[in-house]
């Protein structure tokens, strides 16, 4: 656990704190664009094992990656979320298949959706994973979020879920938070910790008031969504991941690194 970036008055004691799961450890990071904060969660190793609370195995798996991350120069200025496999230095969604997505598209300010699918896009483009929009569902962001809901998604691992929420529905949205980010993984016996689904939250009240500037929001989009892939917080002040970013609003070269190397990730049919 750690916090990221001095104090400012519009903090008002926002440190860290940790959410309890079952049997998972919850990451919390704090990031601000200007005066805004962010939260994360990092889920982790549960034993993998297809049954009722998980979809067939190697659902859509290809047998080569579906897209290729771009060639950037390696960069300092990135890092992976923290990997709850010791022996796993980073953990990245599977390239071998689509990352299916969905939003909740209530309260979302005009031209938000827009922004979405412009941040999906590029983060697809940074990564090389391809994105594939599922449309809109009525499910809601949870902390406590089931990876694997059949009765709505049918069988495979639910969408990365996309919603404009607010405080009220979301207790960590509270305060200057305007958005979370984070993914779910699962492993199965001997195989690496992959990815399956994941969620980017965003507080409406803080970005409707940011709509005038559009970027700044692509901003808080992209962010999220850079965790959801699995970038952590840096602190490197010019990179879209830091921790107190003002007036950044695009990746940058280390971002561009780490996002290159997360959408190189191992193939594993067998989740
Ligand atoms: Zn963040």
């Amino acid at each position: 656990m750690r916090e990221h970036g001095g104090t400012t008055p519009r903090r008002r004691g926002r440190a860290w704190r940790a959410t309890p799961a079952v049997g998972i450890a919850l990451l919390a990071a704090l990031w601000c664009l200007p005066g805004l904060l962010d939260r994360y969660a990092l889920p982790v190793v549960r034993p993998y094992l297809p049954n009722a609370s998980a979809p067939p195995p190697g659902v859509e798996a290809s047998r080569a990656p579906l897209g290729t991350p771009p060639v950037v120069a390696d960069a300092d200025g990135y890092r992976f979320m923290d990997s709850p496999a010791p022996e796993q230095e980073m953990v990245a969604y599977d390239p071998c298949r689509p990352v299916h997505w969905v939003v909740r598209p209530d309260g979302a300010p005009p031209g938000g959706q827009q922004l979405l699918e412009e941040a999906v896009a590029e983060v697809s483009a940074a990564t090389g994973l391809r994105f594939v929009y599922d449309g809109t569902t009525t499910e809601g962001p949870s902390a406590q979020r089931e990876p694997y809901q059949p009765e709505r998604y049918g069988r495979r691992w639910a969408p990365v879920l996309v919603t404009w929420s607010d405080a009220a529905e979301h207790p960590d949205l509270a305060g200057d938070v305007a958005g979370l980010g984070g993914s779910t993984a699962r492993r199965a016996p001997e195989e690496p910790l992959v990815y399956v689904t994941g969620q980017v939250t965003l507080d409406t009240p803080s970005l409707a008031g940011m709509m005038q500037r559009p970027e700044s929001v692509r901003a808080v989009i992209l962010h999220e969504l850079a965790h959801v892939v699995g970038l952590d917080h840096v602190d490197d002040p010019e990179q879209l991941l830091y921790g107190d970013t003002v007036g950044v609003t695009g990746f940058a070269a280390g971002d561009r690194a780490g996002l290159a190397r997360l959408g190189a990730g191992q193939c594993v049919p067998q989740v």
